[in-house]
């Protein structure tokens, strides 16, 4: 016999800690609501008869986010044989408004009171067995955090599934709202049954208004008619509308409950020292300063005091491992062409790109203690004036931070803005932010031309990448997505001290997709670019390059690019392989030069761009289209190949605008 559990809750509650308790995996943990879009399976260890699932964190059964919508889907398609409902005690009130919702669908059901432990710590505490009895399910008080409780809860979660053992109360309603519910669950009994949803579910739904369940439902004419007859009654009698009603009724009930049930001499301790920090971090006047001083500070640390020092090790690194591996195969008479592909093409442009890896690490080392503390929510509270300036709300401002590591994850983390207009925005925007795929590109031109202005350059690639963005913001505000955004509601966590767990699991994953990448697509990319510029069309090798079937089809193309102010077709080439992956245009570049050493290679770049030109490249390999990875994302995103490519084109045409800008308005004042 198998079990099926839905893992749900409130955003930033804890499932996902949980759910990694349970499966022993290692899913993404954040401070930050939202983290969670897609849903994730695993079997429970030491029972692996039962399954959970963690689902993205809702606040209610409505449809009005996707979240929402894969949430409510899978309970009520896939039909679980329990729900664990998990509930942040810290914030009992607001969380147990999604339990009676969950309740009401009447499957299985157990509460995982989580976070006992900052309840505990401040003093506080909670009456289990008596809410438990007023709620009609066991609860069992748990820590995901410090592993505490977890047997017990999915003993327990066992137990209700396997004897299915629903719910005792649904009834949580008087007066008025208790009416219509009972009155319309008796209309639509039959419907409900034949459609395979919970009667007291679709009574609520329907009173509520809730569109999805209506059209499930075959009603006739005559019933909907006495349905919207109850609810108009209920309505007047009560002097609110509909969901009003309704939330109303469930709030009287869950204050009524708590004010049982829950000792509360202070907030939490954490909930304390949160509002104190607020004050500072979030008030009107320092919010924005301290954000840019800490986005600086991380700059620098992340690209200078320590990127630096450890980038040239790794290239040490590299060039003795190169150096060896050239002399062994010098030792074994490897024939001629072979030793060339793997010295020239693979250790070339791989190590090329490889060097890049701690300082991607360093990068998302703070981008994930910027989360886990609970800082970046305060920030996109903060943005939120600022970008509903350019037609977007504090919202998106997560996917656009994100957007700063790479953006598959951002534009992916879309997912949860709920109006369909500032998502699709959001999902044009995002790639404008610099991810750290392009890095090595800006470390490659810097170290060629700007080697003194390292930090300069580096944040002024950054900034055009945010100030086209923003442009573009107001350009389509008034054309293409006419419209407001939605209002900003995000709840902020508290902050909490990063787990170091959860921080170098993260680190950890994301250097072994650097990894995995350098020795796939960038690998194979090498090959490739090798092949291609050292054989002609009739598959001669060539002794210089120009003469191969690359330098033919990258002169093709490459006159596009001289109002830009390059026209060398290893330029024009590299940044098409850019496309397969960012990094690329730098082993691309470091393969067709044939470049042993770092100064060699700075010395043929000096021959293909002038400084001006060099930056144009930066400029335009900043804005264009992203890397096929994410163009995927978006195309998944937004439905449809259309959007995905209208999109890319837009992309594109900007960086082909703002580059020929850059270059000709440069051109003006340096000769
Ligand atoms: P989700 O959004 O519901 O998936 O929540 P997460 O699992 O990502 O956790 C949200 C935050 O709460 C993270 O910072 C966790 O480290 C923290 N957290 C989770 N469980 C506990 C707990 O039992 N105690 C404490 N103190 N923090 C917890
Ligand atoms: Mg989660």
């Amino acid at each position: 016999m198998s079990l099926l559990f839905a893992l749900a809750g409130n955003q930033n509650s804890g499932k996902t800690t949980l759910f990694n308790r349970l499966t022993g995996s290692n899913q993404h943990v954040g401070n930050f609501p939202g983290v969670t879009v897609e849903k994730k399976e695993g079997p429970v260890k030491k029972h692996p008869e039962a399954v959970v699932v963690d689902l993205p964190g809702i606040y209610s059964l409505s449809p009005y986010t996707s979240e929402e919508i894969v949430t409510r889907d899978f309970v009520l398609q896939e039909h679980p044989d329990g729900i664990i409902n998990i509930v942040d005690a810290t914030n009992i009130e607001r969380n147990l408004y999604l339990s009676l919702q969950l309740i009401e669908l009447g499957i299985p059901m157990v509460i995982a009171l989580n976070m006992m432990d900052e309840v505990r710590a401040s003093g506080n505490s909670i009456k289990v067995k008596e809410l438990s009895a007023e709620l009609g399910i066991p609860i069992v008080p748990i820590s995901a955090g410090k592993n505490e409780g977890i047997d017990e809860l999915i003993d327990t979660a066992i137990r209700v599934a396997s004897q299915k053992q629903k719910p005792l109360k649904y009834d949580f309603c008087e007066g008025e709202v208790h009416k219509a519910i009972h009155a319309i669950a008796h209309i639509v009994s039959d419907q409900a049954a034949e459609a395979g949803l919970p009667l007291r579910f679709t009574a609520t739904k329907l009173v509520e208004g809730d569109e999805p369940t209506r059209n499930l439902l075959k009603l006739d004419e005559d019933q909907k008619h006495i349905i919207d007859h109850i609810v108009e009654d209920m309505e007047s009698e009560l002097g609110t509308d509909r969901e009003a009603a309704l939330a109303d009724m469930r709030y009287t009930f869950i204050e009524k409950a708590c004010a049982a049930c829950v000792i509360k001499h202070q907030e939490t301790r954490e909930q304390l020292r949160s509002e104190k920090i607020d004050a500072v971090l979030t008030s009107k006047f320092w919010g924005i300063p301290i954000f840019i001083g800490i986005m600086f500070f991380i700059f620098w640390v992340t690209f200078t005091l320590l990127g630096e020092p450890l980038q040239n090790l790794m290239d040490k690194g590299i060039q003795l491992f190169t150096d060896g591996l050239a002399s062994l195969m010098e030792m074994a008479k490897i024939s001629d062409w072979l030793q060339r592909l793997v010295i020239d093409g693979i250790c070339a442009g791989v190590g090329s790109v490889l060097s890049f890896l701690p300082i991607i690490v360093l990068l998302f080392f703070f981008l994930s203690l910027l989360e886990d503390s609970g800082y970046m929510a305060r920030v996109a509270f903060v943005m939120d004036k600022l970008l509903r300036k350019i037609g977007l709300s504090g919202r998106s401002f997560v996917p656009m931070l994100i957007g700063f590591g790479c953006s598959v994850p951002a534009i992916m983390s879309a997912r949860t803005l709920s109006s369909e207009r500032d998502r699709k925005m959001t999902i044009l925007l995002t790639p404008f932010m610099s991810c750290s795929a392009k890095l090595p590109i800006y470390g490659m031109i810097i170290m060629a031309f700007f080697p003194t202005h390292r930090a300069l350059i580096m944040i002024s690639v950054y900034l055009i990448g945010i100030l086209v963005a923003i442009l573009s913001g107001l350009l389509l505000k008034s054309t293409v997505f006419k419209g407001n955004p939605v209002p900003f509601v995000m709840e902020l966590p508290a902050y909490r001290i990063p787990s170091p767990r959860s921080v170098l699991l993260l680190m950890w994953e994301k250097a072994k997709d650097f990894l995995r990448k350098a020795f796939t697509i960038i690998f194979m990319a090498a090959i490739v670019i090798w092949f291609l510029q050292s054989f002609d069309l009739r598959l001669n090798m060539v002794t210089d390059s120009s003469a191969s079937i690359l330098a033919q089809i990258g002169n093709l193309i490459a006159p596009l690019f001289t109002p830009i102010g390059f026209h060398d077709w290893r330029a024009s080439t590299a940044l098409i392989t850019g496309i397969t992956a960012k990094e690329t245009v730098v082993s691309t570049l470091t393969v067709l030069t044939g470049a042993a050493t770092d100064a060699q290679l700075a010395e043929i770049l000096g021959t293909i761009f002038t400084p001006l030109s060099a930056y144009a490249f930066l400029v335009f390999t900043v804005l264009y289209m992203p890397c096929v990875a994410a163009f995927a994302a978006s195309k998944r995103e937004l439905g449809s190949w259309k959007g995905a490519i209208l999109t890319s084109l837009y992309q594109t045409g900007a960086a082909y605008v703002v580059a020929t800008i850059v270059y000709q308005v440069g051109r003006l004042f340096i000769h």
